[in-house]
């Protein structure tokens, strides 16, 4: 049988908590995650692609079967080369469905074969996003709960210790 595997992807700008709790649910479904993180290089970002995919390795790094890479373009054309039909997406507070929703019909409709599987959050990380942590880190205060350690030392590196 053909392992189950599963694309992760988002901006991860940074990782958090919240992703990795997504990651590790995942595992439970499926055999392996392909972590991808967007280059988009009309957006702006905190941390540039390499950064970005540097914590999430270092953040995945014994989880489990998490491949970290990256992709620009359709993400639909992107499971494609990687021959996974599968795309993992988290849902928080109920202000994500609308969106995921739309990208989820969206990819659909380009590509019949691919599917979107949605996990919930735990409750811990409802109200966590990249953005949120970007801001309060960038305004000296604690994010250290919420993120991985490669990203709380990044975040740190950036805005200096919180206070
Ligand atoms: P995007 O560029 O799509 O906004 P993100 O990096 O913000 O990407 O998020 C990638 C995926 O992770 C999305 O499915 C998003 O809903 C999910 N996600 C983001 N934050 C959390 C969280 N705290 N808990 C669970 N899922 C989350």
């Amino acid at each position: 049988m053909a392992d189950r595997a599963a694309i992760y992807a988002g901006s991860f700008d940074p990782l958090t908590n919240g992703h990795i709790d997504i990651v590790k649910r995942g595992l439970k479904t499926f055999d392996r995650i392909v972590l991808a993180v967007a280059n988009n290089p009309n957006k702006s970002h905190t941390f540039d692609i390499e950064k970005r995919m540097e914590m999430a390795r270092a953040a995945t790094d014994g989880l489990g079967a998490v491949e970290v890479d990256t992709f620009g373009g359709l993400l639909v054309d992107f499971a494609r080369k990687k021959g996974i039909n599968t795309l993992l997406r988290g849902l928080r507070a109920v202000s994500d469905f609308e969106y995921e929703f739309q990208l989820a019909t969206m990819n659909h409709n380009i590509t019949q074969e691919v599917e979107t599987v949605f996990m919930m959050t735990s409750e811990e990380w409802f109200y966590l996003s990249s953005r949120l942590v970007r801001e309060v880190a960038r305004f000296g205060g604690d994010v250290e709960k919420m993120v991985p350690k490669a990203v709380y030392q990044a975040l740190t590196d950036l805005y200096g210790k919180s206070h």
